[in-house]
């Protein structure tokens, strides 16, 4: 058995997913005790003192689930630190695009990369996430655009041999791959490979948006993968709001995501439909952008949301601890908000609430120790990892020393 003790917060994050109510059930000089892969106890150190024959001493320290990143594009080959220039200059995502760029130049990498040179690229994210206290994600396909290689991506993702969990998400609908000629004739194609590529993940995801995909497309392209076993997500207003959230409410989606231009009465439909919101900061920080989504709002509307990387070449970030500084400073979203935001409602997003996300008796023993005296410290104290230890499935993976 192995004792955390003495944390000079432990943030359990008991009690569920957050909506209105974003207390982070905190206990103080707190003490988590685990057996196997598994919480069995959680008290104070008072409480806990010598039940186990390990202990590791979390003096001074915030102890904490470890974070879930429920967005992210992690394999893929090829960056594009080229297009900062692009973007300097004032080009637009959708310019680039145009220009060949963007998600179509990662897609031309990325066909052309073997499965192990892809699985070098996964397991080097991989190894910068669990260092900076992420224990599980989400992993998306999207850099395929056929079969073939939709399939590498996914068996790369199914395959990865790395202390943090996938989730692997099929977004074979990322983008007009140049050998179609319209958007409606590749969603054709697509409803062709659902069949074949369900068995492989657990979500469909489609890029939602104004010259990509339409709210229509995307409504029978998401309801073909729920045919077939697979939970929808949608990349929802993130350039405009062409209607996604209504879409995203319509075929029961557990999670839209972006959400930078959803307008008032959009958020009001999207109102105890449980479809999680999750906000991806480090976007528009990437596209140079002053503008993000209005994290106030969905929380009045008592809409639960999360927080992600959205780790991709635009935006190249595996650290959970950026985006909940871009979340206060720039969504204005409270510390516990965006603490929430990363843990439990980050699991709900992807549908391991039950399993991850918290600090409870029986819960997976997914846990980090950060060199914080107190939890408003992550997103203040900013630009560097304060993750001194990370424990997954009750064994420490990652320790500073
Ligand atoms: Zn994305």
């Amino acid at each position: 058995m192995l004792l955390i003790k003495n944390a000079a917060q432990l943030i359990t994050l008991e009690g569920g997913i957050r909506t209105e109510n974003y207390d982070l059930r905190i206990i103080d000089n707190g003490a988590v005790l685990i057996e196997g892969e598994r919480i069995i106890d959680v008290g104070t150190t008072a409480e806990l003192k010598g039940s186990a024959e390990l202990e590791i001493d979390a003096s001074g320290k915030v102890v904490m689930p470890g974070f879930v990143d429920p967005h992210t594009h992690l394999v893929f080959a090829g960056t594009r630190e080229n297009e900062l220039y692009m973007k300097l200059q004032g080009k637009t995502y959708l310019e680039i695009l145009k220009m060949g760029g963007g998600i179509l130049r990662t897609v031309r990498a990325t066909r052309a990369a073997s499965k192990d040179a892809l699985r070098a690229e996964l397991r080097g994210r991989l190894n910068y996430m669990l260092r900076n206290g992420t224990t599980t994600a989400e992993a998306k396909s999207g850099y395929g655009l056929n079969f073939e290689t939709e399939l590498k991506l996914l068996d790369v993702i199914n395959e990865s041999a790395h202390p943090i969990d996938l989730v692997p998400t099929f977004l074979g609908a990322h983008a007009i791959p140049p050998e179609f000629k319209d958007s409606g004739e590749y969603i054709e194609y697509m409803k062709e490979l659902i069949p074949k590529l369900a068995p492989h993940a657990k979500f469909i995801d489609i890029f939602c948006e104004e010259s990509v995909f339409n709210s229509e497309e995307s409504r029978e392209y998401l309801l073909t993968g729920k045919k077939y076993g697979l939970t929808p997500k949608i990349h929802a207003d993130e350039i405009c709001d062409i209607g996604c959230t209504s879409t995203a409410v319509e075929v029961g989606a557990i999670s839209a995501d972006h959400l930078v231009k959803t307008t008032d009465e959009s958020i009001d439909n999207m109102k105890n439909t449980g479809i999680i919101a999750v906000f991806l900061p480090a976007t528009p920080y990437m596209l140079l952008s002053k503008e993000y989504a209005r994290a106030q709002k969905f929380i009045e509307a008592e809409i639960p949301i999360a927080l992600a990387t959205d780790l991709n070449p635009n935006a190249y970030t595996e650290s959970m601890q950026m985006v909940i500084s871009l979340a206060i400073t720039q969504m204005r979203m409270l510390p516990e908000q965006a603490i929430a935001a990363s843990t439990i409602n980050a699991a709900a997003a992807i549908g391991l609430e039950n399993e991850i996300g918290s600090i409870e008796r029986g819960k997976q023993a997914d846990i980090i120790v950060l060199d914080a005296k107190n939890y408003q410290q992550i997103g203040y104290h900013f630009g560097v990892n304060l993750v001194e230890k990370v424990i997954k499935k009750g064994a420490v993976v990652w320790s500073r020393d």
